[in-house]
């Protein structure tokens, strides 16, 4: 690198400075520093490409160090290309070397401080690419070598002598680095260019070595000497590449492995985090569900007593408690079923109403309800019942003793707008933006389960409309703005539309549930349907007579065999017409095959538990449908 030919790179420079060219295009020597040029000029480039690397890999000492090398190695260089025309007039050949004079001994003196630094950042780099700190001999000889190498210009006049000096230093950094570095690894071709690269290196120098030594005695070594600078350039560029590989594909095999381990652990941060919302869930379920199924269990118990009437009304009660639970979750996981009707917003205050007083206590705040009207609202009676009983209770809740909370109705152009608003402490700003999210809850534990207003909020929305908290009126406690739209009429509903007078006739039952057939079976008969069973969807068609012969047909959707999906795809197929007469239901409307169904499924859909006296209005109303 730049070594060899100095005596003929004198000689060249002093040619081109006494004008003649044609000895110079002739001279080999030219070709040598030509040679040298290149090789600074390839350095630097590889000294800003490492450089940029380096900055967006800021923690990687490898490539702190190997930088570091080619940084020594460019100033080596072009401290050897100035000094041709510094000292090329007053150094003219070799011997004028030996005089000593300043310019050329310092240059000599950069170049041997300068290659040195390159050989032992070039080993140390190597260490830190596979992982380990330089051994201690190197961290201790490191300064002493690299005063050495720079102070021997002063002391060894003979570039000759100089270069044999330098060449174990380098032999030996080369092949101390090809045997730290990893022969076969993920690293790749990168790495394999280094090695190559770092083994010309020892080798160029091995020939550069006998070729300083020799070259008065063996003629032709002369010209080794001049064209080594072009091995030296093809080590360099080999090594310069090698290394810009094996560093990006280092990094690039980290970056993947910390991709991978982000990835791992957002997993986990996710598992956890689904099973700390399912705790929280469970626990919530949990208590709601206890409460009532105490009740249930004791009542149950009383049933075989005296009081059996009271006793079967409070556990009929504490069940329907139960069942809003459920109705709660699966409303809020958004599989509840809208059961869209035209309903008079009169009639569904009153029924909120009613519900909150019953068993309220003489302290207990007190309910205004501002004139609703004759309005009416196209919409999920159901649904909007939840969500404004639900809004009253936090506010009976949050109100002072005999507090007044007012809920108001009014026609907006496309639906209407409720607002419930009490006098009790407000949400502060803070805490509005999380009102909504499920298990958000400020009460004590126990009390309450955060879950009401998402509920709430997952019903609006999947009404189409809004649900805002506001100050209260004249800003003093909360005031909680819901708007609905009207919403399409379905065809099938449940609203509070009068449903047709109908007489009770002949039902199928379809279930492979012994006890719901049993209940059905006990509940129809009480309202003087008669009753024939079957325990799946294939006895049903084995009995294909009876669908002809009864008014209505209730099916379970999940049941062994092709279920109530099978069987009422198979009829829309063949006798769409019997497929009239169903009315589906299951308790399962959370799995993804009930859900799809429930989307084109054209006959209603009923979810257990059921509310009998609405299944039976509804069955009715399907039989009477069928009869006109
Ligand atoms: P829960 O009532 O079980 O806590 P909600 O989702 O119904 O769950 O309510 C969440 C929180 O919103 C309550 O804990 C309470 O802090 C706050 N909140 C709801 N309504 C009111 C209200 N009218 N006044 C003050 N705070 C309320």
């Amino acid at each position: 690198m730049g070594r060899g030919p100095i005596p003929g790179v004198r000689r060249a420079g002093a040619a081109v400075c006494c004008g003649a060219p044609v000895f110079l295009l002739k001279s080999i020597d030219l070709i040598a520093l030509l040679g040298l040029f290149v090789q600074a000029f390839l350095a630097w480039i590889f000294v800003a490409v490492l450089m940029r690397v380096r900055r967006s890999e800021p923690a990687s000492k490898a490539v702190a160090d190997y930088s570091r090398a080619f940084l020594a190695l460019a100033g080596a260089l072009t401290i050897m290309s100035f000094r041709f025309f510094i000292s090329h007039d007053r150094v003219p050949n070799n011997d004028a070397w030996a005089d000593g004079r300043w310019a050329a001994v310092l240059s000599y003196m950069g170049y041997g401080g300068l290659k040195t630094l390159f050989g032992l950042f070039l080993l140390r780099g190597s260490h830190q690419f596979v992982g380990h700190e330089s051994p201690r001999w190197l961290v201790r000889a490191w300064w002493p070598l690299v005063l050495a190498m720079t102070c021997a210009p002063m002391v060894i006049p003979h570039i000759e002598d100089l270069l044999a000096l330098q060449a174990p230093m380098m032999i030996g950094c080369a092949i101390a680095s090809v045997r730290v570095l990893p022969r076969d690894s993920a690293i790749g071709s990168g790495m394999l260019l280094v090695r190559l690269a770092l083994m010309g290196l020892a080798l160029s120098w091995g020939i550069h070595a006998v070729a300083v030594l020799w070259h008065t005695s063996i003629p032709l070594l002369r010209y080794v000497l001049a064209f080594n600078s072009f091995i030296d350039l093809a080590v360099q560029l080999t090594l310069g590449t090698g290394l810009i590989i094996s560093v990006l594909l280092a990094t690039h095999a980290r970056m993947r492995a910390a991709e991978r381990e982000r990835a791992q652990l957002q997993r986990t941060i996710d598992r956890d985090e689904k099973l700390r919302a399912l705790g929280t869930l469970v626990s919530g379920v949990a208590h709601e569900l206890n409460n009532p199924l105490t009740v249930i269990l004791g009542y149950a118990e009383l049933l075989d007593g005296q009081d059996g009437a009271a006793a079967a009304k409070v556990v009929g009660e504490q069940a329907e408690r139960c069942r809003a639970i459920v109705r709660n979750l699966s409303a809020l996981a958004g599989q509840r079923r809208r059961s869209v009707a035209e309903l008079s917003l009169q009639d569904l205050v009153d029924r909120i109403v009613r519900g909150i007083q019953r068993g309220s206590s003489p302290d207990a705040p007190v309910m205004r309800v501002l004139p609703v009207g004759p309005l009416r609202l196209i919409s999920d009676r159901i649904g909007l019942e939840q969500v404004l009983t639900n809004l009253v209770v936090n506010a009976m809740q949050a109100s002072p003793p005999r507090g007044e909370i007012v809920l108001a109705v009014r026609a907006t152009p496309d639906g209407a707008e409720f607002t419930v608003s009490d006098q009790g402490p407000g949400v502060p700003p803070e805490l509005r933006a999380r009102l909504f999210e499920p298990f958000f809850t400020t009460k004590d534990p126990g009390k309450g389960t955060g879950l009401g207003l998402s509920i709430a909020h997952a019903i609006v929305r999947a009404n189409g409309g809004t649900i805002a908290i506001e100050d209260g009126p004249g800003g003093r406690g909360a005031c909680f703005r819901v708007t609905v739209p009207n919403s399409e009429l379905a065809a099938i509903g449940d609203g509070d539309t009068p449903a047709p007078r109908s007489r009770p006739g002949r039902l199928l039952v379809i279930d492979d549930d012994d006890g719901v057939r049993d209940v059905v079976r006990g509940q129809a008969e009480r309202r003087g349907w008669s009753v024939t069973e079957a325990r799946s969807a294939e006895e049903a068609l084995g009995l294909a007579v009876q669908f002809g012969q009864v008014d209505t047909v209730l099916c379970d959707l999940r049941m062994p065999g092709i279920g109530g999906i099978g069987l009422h795809d198979r009829l829309q197929q063949q006798d769409p017409e019997v497929l009239q007469r169903f009315v589906f239901f299951t308790g399962d409307l959370a799995s993804p095959e009930s859900a799809a169904f429930s989307r084109r499924c054209t006959r209603p859909l009923v979810e257990k538990p059921f509310d009998f006296d609405e299944l039976f209005t509804l069955l009715a109303r399907n039989a009477v449908a069928r009869a006109v």
